[in-house]
């Protein structure tokens, strides 16, 4: 994520689990001495996450895996750096960089041309120039906030007819005319989806029994393009065009020139793409394509049982391919309690032989 973005999620739901609570936030603003509150600044998180990591795993090994393949007991791992070495069990969790959607329509744009949210840390680059940004989630509206901020024009352009506020006017005034009880009621702490469906998708046990069509509709209800309420301001002066899907794009002259479907043009130095993700664990390039052909799939998703393990038996896939069998929880911070205290409960029970 670029410098300057925030976390959307409320407090609770930015704490990695952790089994004696003792690597929160808080632990960590008293330790380094430093004081943020919501929304959490990333550069905070990143540096969280490092601290947490260092007390909780400090003989981290940091290499690139290139190919996971079964063999010996078990699976066979190559690191990119030449080394290889066996183990009888791996947990991936790869997060969701490869699964970036690029859409059709910009295809043949040479990739310094049209890039994705995902691949900039800093937009000071682009001061004076022209950028289209395309979509309305909160990557697209936050990305368009910090190029205008750091002095580019921009103009935004989305197919939704109408851009998704969260704790939007309604619900903000909502929420002030809501007991402390009833706001504990109708949301977990996990922060992830509407008031009620919150408290079901914090027990994904649960969500798993639904019947398929409810749990699709239910994950996508939870993970919509929505913007968070404290970009609105930001966002102040910048052009959103909605309802106006991209027809086709064309390069020439180091310029982009976007069609959209009512016919009218925009030509821009730059395309930045906040058009998501598409999960498919296929585009992991470092799952061997025999391994991959093991893993029982579902339009890409993993299906997994407890220990959030796949049909091969000692291959783990945590992080957001788990949503499609246990729900939207699991592509979130808050989803790392359930998912370690899940894979732990598996561990456990094979013993260690297995
Ligand atoms: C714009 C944006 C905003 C978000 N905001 C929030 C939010 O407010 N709250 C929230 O809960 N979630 C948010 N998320 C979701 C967030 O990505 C996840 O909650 C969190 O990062 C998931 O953690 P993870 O460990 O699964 O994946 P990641 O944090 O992506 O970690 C994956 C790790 O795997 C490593 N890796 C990948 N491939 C290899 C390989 N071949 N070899 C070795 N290492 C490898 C990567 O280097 C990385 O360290 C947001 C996501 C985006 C894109």
């Amino acid at each position: 994520m670029p410098k300057g973005m925030f976390l959307r999620s409320n407090w609770t739901a930015t704490q990695i689990a952790c089994p004696n609570g003792d690597l929160t936030l808080e632990a960590f603003q008293k330790e380094r001495q430093v004081s943020f509150g919501l929304p959490v600044p990333i550069d905070q998180f990143i540096q969280y996450g490092l601290w947490y990591q260092n007390r909780a795993v400090p003989d981290l090994e940091r290499k690139r895996i290139s190919r996971i393949e079964k063999g010996g007991q078990g699976f066979i791992l190559h690191t990119q750096d030449g080394e290889k070495f066996e183990s009888r069990r791996v947990v991936v969790a790869g997060g969701i960089s490869s699964f970036a959607r690029r859409p059709e329509e910009f295809r043949t744009l040479p990739a310094e041309l049209a890039t994705h949210t995902n691949e900039h840390r800093d937009f000071a680059g682009f001061s004076g120039k022209k950028v289209l940004v395309v979509g309305c989630g909160q990557s697209a509206l936050e990305s368009a906030a910090l190029l205008h901020e750091a002095g580019a024009q921009v103009e935004v352009v989305a197919r939704s007819r109408r851009i998704h506020w969260l704790q939007g006017w309604a619900s903000t005034t909502l929420h002030h005319r809501m007991g402390k009880l009833t706001r504990r009621i109708l949301y977990a702490p996990t922060d992830v989806g509407p008031a009620g469906l919150s408290q079901l998708l914090a027990r994904p046990h649960l969500v798993r029994v639904l019947p398929r069509g409810v749990q699709d509709r239910l994950r996508k209800r939870a993970t919509r393009p929505a913007g968070a309420r404290w970009l609105v301001n930001r966002l102040r002066d910048i052009p959103i065009t909605l309802n106006c899907p991209v027809a086709a794009s064309k390069s020439s002259g180091g310029h982009v020139t976007v069609r959209l479907k009512d016919e009218s043009e925009k030509v821009v130095d730059h395309v930045l793409l906040g058009t998501g993700f598409h999960i498919d664990v296929s585009k992991y390039d470092f799952l061997a394509p025999e391994l991959l052909a093991q893993i029982g799939r579902v339009n890409g998703f993993p299906i997994l049982k407890d220990g959030l393990e796949s049909s091969v038996s000692g291959l783990h896939i945590l992080g957001a391919p788990g949503v499609h069998c246990f729900g939207p929880l699991l592509q979130f911070v808050s989803g790392t309690d359930f998912a370690s205290k899940s894979l732990l409960r598996c561990l456990s029970r094979s013993g260690p032989s297995r």
